[in-house]
């Protein structure tokens, strides 16, 4: 496992939007917080403060909460463990024993338990899942590490893509059998590598 360094000075990069799928997945979006951008390696997950903001802003922690430098480092391993496991996924090659045991401690750290919510409203009634016991953040890890168990086993384990540009880092779900970038910014680039290569190769001959 990579440990991630935030790149030193400097303004914050520009964020890339989120990758197809991370809205609907929380542990695609958790591996996708370590970016490599134009200034180098980045880990929106580096400080404590972000990391709580981005497990609130995530809808996973309550909100008016604190997060220690130790809970962010439990954090970024699972995302670490999960970014090994969609990575051998991908290769076919057999899972770190040590990522997967991570994923199963999380997994196991929190039970849920159903519970029938029914307001009244046109909704109807719907049965939600809700931790019983542990911490929130214990809960907030074990949701993580379900989202990544569902989809390396569910049906969109096929789906599960890296992307294919130079440099990036980020994982995102295939919506169409053709995608190839986790965004238009990446596909951009690629093609305009690609333009500069042949105009320089036309040039030379
Ligand atoms: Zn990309």
């Amino acid at each position: 496992m990579t440990t991630p360094h935030t790149a030193p000075g400097g303004a914050a990069p520009q964020p890339l939007p989120a990758a197809p799928g991370a809205d609907q997945h929380p542990a695609l979006a958790l591996v996708n917080t370590r970016t490599i951008r134009p200034t180098g390696a980045f880990d929106d997950l580096a400080e404590p403060a972000a990391a709580l903001d981005w497990l609130t802003g995530s809808g996973l922690l309550p909100t008016r909460r604190t997060l220690t430098p130790g809970e962010a480092g439990r954090l970024r391993a699972l995302r670490e463990c999960v970014r090994d496991l969609f990575t051998a996924r991908l290769t076919g090659d057999a899972p770190d024993p040590a990522a997967l045991a991570e994923l199963n401690s999380a997994l196991a750290a929190t039970p849920f338990t159903g519970r029938l919510h029914w307001d009244g409203t046109a909704d109807g009634p719907r049965l939600e899942s809700r931790p019983a016991g542990g911490t929130p953040l214990d809960a907030a890890l074990t949701r993580l590490a379900r989202d990544a168990a569902e989809l390396l086993s569910g049906p969109h384990a096929e789906a599960v893509a890296a992307c294919g540009a130079t440099g990036c880092i980020r994982y995102f779900l295939r919506t169409h059998g053709a995608r190839q970038w986790c965004s238009q910014r990446c596909g951009d680039r690629v093609r305009a590598a690609r333009h500069y290569a042949r105009t320089r190769a036309a040039g030379t001959t």
